[in-house]
């Protein structure tokens, strides 16, 4: 047993893309963001935190790749005494890998073809994925992850 997981993941996104499409992977999987550095790649979020437990820190640190981005993802126990996870971080890093990779796909068809008018009917960012928000008088709609506004 450990009390921590490690992974690399590669996406094949921008930089500007990576970023807001992680902290997007993140909140999916029930993770609340303490730290995003966006210039410098780096993310710092806690999960699983309850009565019962004092969850996993999760580190991503976003390197520059071959073929689009690595995304080295550390899930660790908070409580540096904790000698058996029970699998949760393995867990967290796979429900993020697999959330990530979703966004990727969904990001990737978009710039394949679909226009960005009709990402914005169903109100996500042609650029990350993201979900949009409208504005009051419904003309314009911005996005909450990498904040691209988008005029209808
Ligand atoms: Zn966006």
């Amino acid at each position: 047993m450990t009390s921590s997981s490690r992974k690399i993941l590669t996406v094949n996104l921008s930089f500007d893309q990576v970023m807001p499409a992680l902290e997007r992977a993140l909140g999916n999987i029930g993770a609340n963001i303490s730290e995003s550095d966006r210039t410098n790649g780096r993310i710092k979020a806690k999960i699983g935190t309850s009565v019962w437990s004092w969850g996993e820190n999760i580190i991503i640190i976003v390197t520059r790749s071959q073929s689009g981005y690595s995304v080295d993802v550390e899930s660790k126990s908070a409580l540096s005494t904790t000698v058996a996870d029970w699998g949760k971080n393995e867990t967290n890093i796979q429900k993020l890998a697999r959330e990530l990779s979703l966004i990727e796909d969904k990001l990737l068809s978009t710039s394949r073809g679909n226009m960005p008018s009709k990402a914005f009917h169903n109100l996500e960012c042609p650029n990350c994925g993201g979900q949009l928000e409208l504005s009051p008088d419904g003309l314009s709609s911005k996005c909450q992850y990498c904040r691209r506004k988008l005029v209808a």
